[in-house]
């Protein structure tokens, strides 16, 4: 079975950066499983991976422009030490910030007295990623699958803004579903 719009594709990857650093990988034994063609990785991986098959390997370098973006200095501002509400602020911590767009995270840069300068680019902008990624399975989705847009069951990633259930009473199968985005 090949890999189009529409079913349950788990893999195998590693991203590493220009300079051959560790970004992110999967777990040993413990592949990601994602829908694919519905946006639950990003779209130019989605690309390199159509109508490949168990066991292919890929092996693919996108820009930043089909990874996270370029980066915009524009998200790159200043506020009040006084916006945090008294948690303490370091440089290289992360916070969650609810702009016009909604949640974003922002990464702490620098702090200058009672200055916070913080970056609201993806941490991944404006960076070439470098994908090592090995098919480990293919399969159709379920109905329930399609119709929330995302996989259920082990390793899935849940993002359930449209499920209203408390995750205990959940209707989808297996009552993995959990209330959280990402
Ligand atoms: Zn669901």
């Amino acid at each position: 079975m090949v890999i189009e719009k529409n079913r349950v594709v788990s893999i195998d990857y590693k991203l590493v950066d220009d300079d051959g650093d560790l970004i992110d990988s999967s777990e040993e034994g413990e592949p990601l499983v994602y829908l694919h063609g519905n946006g639950n990785i990003i779209p130019g991986l989605e690309k390199h991976l159509e109508g490949k098959k168990q066991g292919d390997a890929v092996a693919c370098v996108l820009n930043p422009v089909d990874g996270y973006g370029e980066r915009d200095e524009s998200l790159v501002f200043t506020v009040g030490k006084d916006e945090f509400e008294g948690s303490e602020v370091d440089v290289g911590m992360q916070f969650e910030a609810h702009g016009e767009n909604g949640a974003q995270i922002v990464t702490v840069v620098s702090v200058e007295g009672d200055e916070v300068k913080v970056d609201a680019n993806h941490p991944l902008a404006g960076e070439k990623l470098h994908f090592d990624v090995k098919v480990v399975d293919v399969r159709e989705a379920s109905a329930e699958e399609l119709e929330h847009g995302h996989v259920h069951g082990a390793h899935g990633h849940h993002h359930h803004d449209d499920c209203d259930c408390d995750g205990d009473d959940c209707d989808c199968e297996d009552g993995s579903c959990e209330h959280h985005n990402h």
